[in-house]
């Protein structure tokens, strides 16, 4: 519900490619403008809209669409990514144009566009209406820098050093680098995405990061001094780190039922620390193999679990399991955010998407990696060598993580020294996200920093 006769002191379209890990951290960074004064606008394409259109995101965003091309089905109606893309890049633009155009008349014309740096093409929209235009990235400043180097062809492909140097990363093997790169070729419609975010980088008016200085300070300090970038993450729910927002009640949007109820009953009844959280992300997918050892292995840990495997995954568990587990709920979504605060947690199986890590970072969960591809190799190298809050679950030489290993990570969590070094770590992080996103915080001040030169517009 628009607010009349308010005083914004600018009015920013947000544009979050459509899917599950965009669209919340550019909603949540979406309330942090808000209550600095400006006035937001999100723009989804219409299937997303449709879904979303009677929740409550917030009293003071409003909605509006713009079509992909795919206005029944959104992506996944689509004949390949590639093909998506393309008519997503045709359709949108105009449709933005015409969205900024009918904008520009009304009563706070827009100054600025924020766009997922997916989606480099509404950079050239902002700028044909002479806005500020502003890139904004949902994964880590380390992936990107990666994804950087192979746009400029500083990193030759296929691959042909063992190792890898980058300004302010760690040494990383071949195999530490994103999926894409590592197994070239094997996505190529999301190679191309990740790495055409950089094709009109350079006419970026800012680039927003969703991370934090601490974080990866080395490499923030690297893109600084190329790029007008600022970091403003954590970007989750206040309520979970600083909690100064008031309008907070609805932590962003869930693309299934997240059987919240369910999900907190059974947690309520478990001793504090005690419990396993696993879950792959929106779109990641285990192989049926992958998913025995894994059922094997939760089992076989003795621990409480709770897991989310998604409708379309469930056919690939063994046998009568969710009936026999005993130890176990296994669910279809659950309310991530709730369930990493609940004190039954005691550990994280993740795929290392970049909003699990940050939210568990955020909120002091330990970690244990079990990566699939994309960013998520990287992310799990950062988590156990570098940021030091999780075990590497590793992999056999046929890629699957077996029952034993899975076994033994948590109870190396749980149950030695290394666990404990680990979950102090983890704490430091979760102090480190508070601080830097809470007021005077180096987030904070950027954020503030960026809206004080939006004013200027
Ligand atoms: N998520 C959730 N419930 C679930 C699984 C995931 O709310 O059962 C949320 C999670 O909190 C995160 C997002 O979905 O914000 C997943 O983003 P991430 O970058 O971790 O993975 P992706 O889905 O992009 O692979």
């Amino acid at each position: 519900m628009e607010k009349e006769n308010k005083n914004y002191v600018a009015h920013c379209l947000i544009l979050p490619f459509p899917g599950q890990g965009h669209m919340n951290p550019m909603i949540q960074f979406s309330k942090r403008l808000i209550h600095k004064g400006v006035k937001v606008t999100l723009v989804t394409i219409i299937s997303l809209w449709r879904t979303i259109k009677n929740k409550n995101l917030s009293s003071n965003i409003d909605v509006e669409s713009i079509s992909d091309g795919y206005d029944d089905g959104g992506y996944e109606s689509a004949e390949s990514l590639e093909i998506y893309m393309d008519t997503f890049w045709r359709v949108g633009s105009k449709d933005l144009s015409e969205l900024l155009h009918k904008l520009s008349s009304s009563k706070y014309p827009p100054n600025c566009v924020i766009f997922d740096a997916f989606m480099p093409w509404a950079l050239d929209v902002a700028k044909s209406f002479g806005l500020v235009g502003v890139a904004f990235f949902t994964q880590s400043c380390s992936v990107n820098s990666i994804y950087f180097h192979t746009h400029e062809k500083l990193i030759e492909l296929p691959l042909t050093q063992s190792e890898y140097l980058l300004p302010g990363l760690p040494k990383l093997a071949q195999g530490d680098l994103p999926s894409f790169l590592y197994k070239y070729g094997s996505y190529p419609g999301y190679f191309d995405i990740v790495v055409n975010q950089f094709s009109n980088i350079g006419k970026a008016d800012w680039i927003l990061a969703n991370t934090f200085y601490e974080l990866e300070k080395e490499v923030v300090d690297w893109m600084v001094k190329i790029w007008p970038l600022r970091t403003i993450g954590p970007s989750i729910p206040s309520i979970f780190l600083d909690k100064r927002l008031k309008d907070d009640k609805e932590y962003g949007v869930s693309i299934s039922d997240p059987n919240t109820e369910i999900c907190i009953k059974w947690l309520n009844e478990k001793p504090k620390g005690s419990v396993v959280y696993v879950s792959f992300g929106s779109m990641a997918g285990l192989s049926e193999e992958q998913t025995q050892e894994l059922a094997l292995g939760l089992k076989d840990s003795e621990s409480y679990f709770l897991w989310v495997v998604r409708e379309s995954e469930q056919v690939k568990l063994p046998n009568g399991y969710v009936e026999s587990s005993k130890k176990g709920l296994i669910v279809t979504w659950c309310p991530q955010l709730l369930v990493l605060t609940h004190e039954a947690l005691g550990c994280f199986v993740t795929h290392c998407g970049w909003n699990s890590t940050l939210e568990a970072l955020s909120i002091g969960v330990p970690l244990i990696a079990m990566p699939l591809w994309t960013d998520q190799v990287t992310n799990a190298k950062l988590i156990a060598d570098v940021w030091k809050m999780g075990v590497r679950a590793i992999a056999d030489e046929k890629e699957i993580v077996r029952s034993e290993t899975i076994k033994n990570c948590i109870k190396e969590i749980i149950e030695t020294e290394k666990g404990n070094e680990i979950k102090k770590n983890a704490l430091k992080w979760k102090n480190l996200a508070k601080d830097s996103v809470d007021e005077g915080g180096r987030s904070d001040k950027n954020i503030e920093e960026f809206v004080a030169a939006l004013a200027q517009c």
